[in-house]
């Protein structure tokens, strides 16, 4: 992701220290990440914030999430739910799997979250398999490519009123740069389609700025 200094990461800045007020453990990950070279792929700490504002509004008990990266997303929602909630986040690279189950520990909140590693369309067509509990909310934040078919998958895990929240689809203004064929783009240009023309779904998108630069969110809930 860009990294813009100015003006938009001096306004995420003041904004996270006077509304946000991110949990010390949740700093104190990423504190941990950024003495790595692993680049910034989490939400900010206010995008963090939003996710819980929504589980909460929601009042989430079960949230799935694809794509944990060092459980930085799956740390804000594990505290929007209950003591009897769930989180369940999958993550394809074992490395951040383990990163992020240090992570958790550390916050206390390993009682909320399940890890599980390995590809997510495998791991959904699992739990679709199993009949698992459909899920509240859902978070889909992995590969760009494959959110087409990590909508699919989860409209199986979903019920009315589950909420679907996509991350990262707006790429710099390139989504609706149509002679753009880079796979990343052709992709989320589906997943926006697919979204729009799901009658199961009420669907908005936001373009934000920030700390993470010019992106944005799908918002949708399920309707039938
Ligand atoms: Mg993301």
């Amino acid at each position: 992701m860009t990294n813009h200094p100015t003006p938009w990461t001096a306004t995420d800045n003041y904004l996270h220290h006077h509304l946000v007020k991110e949990p010390p453990h949740l700093a104190a990950a990423t504190k941990k990440i950024r003495a790595t070279t692993l680049p910034p792929m989490e939400v900010s700490p206010a995008q963090g914030k939003l996710l819980y504002l929504i589980a909460k509004i929601a009042n989430a008990r079960r949230i799935l999430e694809i794509g944990t990266f060092y459980g930085y997303s799956t740390m804000w929602l594990a505290y929007a739910v209950p003591d009897n909630g769930l989180v369940l986040s999958i993550e394809l690279t074992e490395k951040f799997v383990t990163m992020a189950q240090e992570n958790i520990n550390d916050a206390k909140l390993s009682h909320k979250v399940k890890l599980m590693q390995g590809d997510a369309a495998k791991i959904l067509n699992e739990l679709i398999f199993d009949n698992v509990e459909p899920f509240d909310m859902i978070f889909i934040d992995a590969h760009k490519p494959s959110y087409p078919e990590h909508l699919r998958l989860c409209m199986r895990l979903a019920k009315p009123g589950t909420i679907i929240v996509g991350d990262n689809v707006i790429l710099d203004g390139e989504l609706s740069n149509t002679n753009n064929a880079n796979p990343k783009a052709s992709s989320l240009r589906q997943f926006i389609e697919d979204v729009g023309a799901n009658p199961a779904l009420e669907s908005t998108a936001l373009q934000t700025v920030g700390a993470k630069g010019y992106d944005g969110f799908t918002f949708s809930v399920v309707t039938e």
